[in-house]
């Protein structure tokens, strides 16, 4: 079993962070590749860097996920003006 090498790849915004992984299962069927192309390709309309990396690679990657843009649109801000 060489599972660890089985390719995978990830999305990778243009901050640094991974925020998608898709294994590529080299006994997958026809709709199943379909699929990780279809995902691939909204990815890249995302304007995501796509890297083929191995499935170790994700595993020893603690973090998944991008913080950087939403800080200040996670709650709606009210302000009030007082006169
Ligand atoms: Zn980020």
């Amino acid at each position: 079993m060489d599972n660890d090498l089985t390719r995978t790849y990830i999305g990778r915004k243009s901050c640094g962070c991974v925020v998608f992984a898709m294994v590529d299962e080299p006994n997958a069927n026809q709709q199943s590749k379909r699929e990780l192309a279809k995902e691939i390709a909204s990815c890249i309309r995302q304007g995501l860097t796509i890297e083929s990396v191995t499935v170790d690679y994700v595993r020893n990657m603690q973090t998944m996920g991008c913080k950087c843009d939403k800080p200040k649109q996670d709650k709606p801000q009210l302000k009030f003006k007082v006169q």
